[in-house]
């Protein structure tokens, strides 16, 4: 078979990536030949690299059917009259390695759980990185507590672990790191910065299942983990969500509160309620879908990995496409999205939202992820509520509006790019259309500008 008649598809593999960047930094036209296989842009009216679709998500079989209608027909739905939600909080906790677990109606609900249950509320301040999800800020919000964003480190696409202590003051009560897309954030850090302030660290692990620091799974690392299994989350029953932890006391607490206060093990009650709960129960059906989830969990994990470390492979020479880093003490990324940054200036400046539409007509579907959300409306509304004008100093406030300026996540809303996980869970053929879509669009930049 000479060139010519290789499929544009076969070209893109053969050529290695790192040879035409390497030709294309020193400036050197492509090829004659190779250009016109490259192909014009689909975006432009092209040919696209790929027409095949994506797997679809979630995922289910039909053991989950026959569990969940078993359910339905023993008239057994709330977890005070069957068992599926224990069993499944065992499984969970075996899982992570954790001695607890208890599942709540959702992530967010679980995030408000153990900041409730280690006392934070009105008057505390709660560190966070604002490249999140909006969660995170609300569940600090809603339990009256000021969210003091540290500042986005751009490479791993976490919080800065050395922006955090200069947000400390005498009001500050805890550390709230998310393992942003699955990458686990800098625990070690984190968890040294905690010992020396006295704070509690509870982990947003809802984009984490299975991340591992050091060994230990992702959302045991620090005093509290939380995770959802929303719908599009890897283990995911539609909603849900799960607070893990290792001791017991709190575990106790944090069972009752979410069962309106009744007592449990260690809280105990001599007259009626014992403490102050609410309703976070999940039910029997989210569990038994959970149940059947959690079995293709490893499985899904491993795939995930194996194909986001070859697609870094691939793509990692091509000039401005920048492949996130991952701390030294990761163990294992899990990725809930496949990130990278885009440099437009070795895009002949095409700005990022062309280079998303173009990468997308090519049948790469891709976004441009979070935006710079602590500039959003909500943090006015919260500064003006009624709840923390009369929790915090109108001076914490004022200040607090003055340091509302995060330039390194400002970046990152600017360059980042993200790939969905379930186009993780293919084939390393599938990678190299993602790989050979991004290189096209980078050969044909500047039919974009
Ligand atoms: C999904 C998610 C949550 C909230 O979980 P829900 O189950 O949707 O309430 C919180 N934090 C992060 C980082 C998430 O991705």
């Amino acid at each position: 078979m000479n060139k010519t008649n290789l499929t544009r598809r076969q070209f893109l593999t053969a050529a290695s990536v790192g040879t035409i960047a390497a030709a294309a930094s020193r400036a050197i036209p492509l090829h004659a030949e190779a250009g016109k296989e490259a192909g014009k842009l689909a975006i432009l009216g092209g040919q696209p690299v790929r027409t095949k679709s994506w797997p679809s998500w979630p995922v289910w079989d039909r053991s989950a059917e026959e569990s969940v209608l078993s359910i339905l027909r023993s008239g057994r739905w709330f977890r005070g009259s069957g068992n599926t939600v224990s069993q499944f909080e065992e499984k969970y906790a075996a899982l992570l390695g954790a001695k607890r677990c208890v599942c709540t109606v959702n992530g967010t609900n679980a995030l408000l759980t153990a900041l409730y249950i280690l006392d934070i509320g009105v008057g505390d301040e709660v560190i966070v990185s604002p490249y999140t999800f909006i969660a995170t800020y609300n569940v600090v919000i809603n339990s009256c507590a000021l969210p003091v964003f540290a500042d986005t480190d751009p490479e791993t696409f976490q919080i800065n672990p050395d922006k955090i202590e200069e947000r400390i003051n005498e009001n500050t009560r805890a550390i709230l790191p998310v393992h942003i897309l699955g990458l686990p954030a800098n625990m070690d850090k984190i968890n040294a910065i905690a010992k020396k302030h006295n704070l509690k660290v509870i982990e947003d692990a809802c984009q984490a299942w299975l991340a591992e620091w050091r060994g230990k799974k992702c959302g045991t690392v620090g005093d509290l983990g939380c995770f959802s299994f929303q719908e599009s989350k890897h283990l995911p029953c539609g909603e849900g969500g799960a607070l893990v932890g290792n001791d017991d006391e709190i575990m106790d607490r944090a069972f009752s509160y979410h069962n309106c206060g009744r007592p449990y093990r260690s809280v105990k009650s001599s007259n009626g309620y014992p403490i102050v709960g609410t309703n976070r129960r999940m039910t029997e059906y989210q569990a038994a879908i959970l149940l059947s989830q959690i079995k293709r969990l490893e499985a899904d994990t491993a795939m995930r990995v194996e194909q986001a470390n070859y697609l870094t492979s691939r793509i990692k020479d091509i000039p401005g496409i920048v492949p996130h880093k991952l701390y030294e003490g990761t163990t294992r990324a899990v990725y809930h999205l496949y990130p990278f940054r885009y440099k437009k200036e070795h895009f002949n400046n095409v700005p990022r939202s062309k280079f998303l539409s173009a990468l997308s007509a090519e049948g790469v579907p891709c976004s441009g992820g979070y935006g710079p959300q602590y500039k959003d409306d909500m943090i006015e509304a919260m500064l003006n509520s009624k709840n923390f004008k009369r929790s915090f100093s109108e001076a914490r406030l004022r200040r607090y509006r003055e340091e509302l300026h995060y330039p390194d996540n400002d970046q990152l809303c600017q360059e980042a790019v993200w790939l969905s996980q379930n186009m993780l869970l293919t084939s390393k053929q599938d990678m190299d259309d993602i790989a050979n879509a991004i290189l096209k669009v980078y050969e044909n930049r500047d039919k974009l500008a």
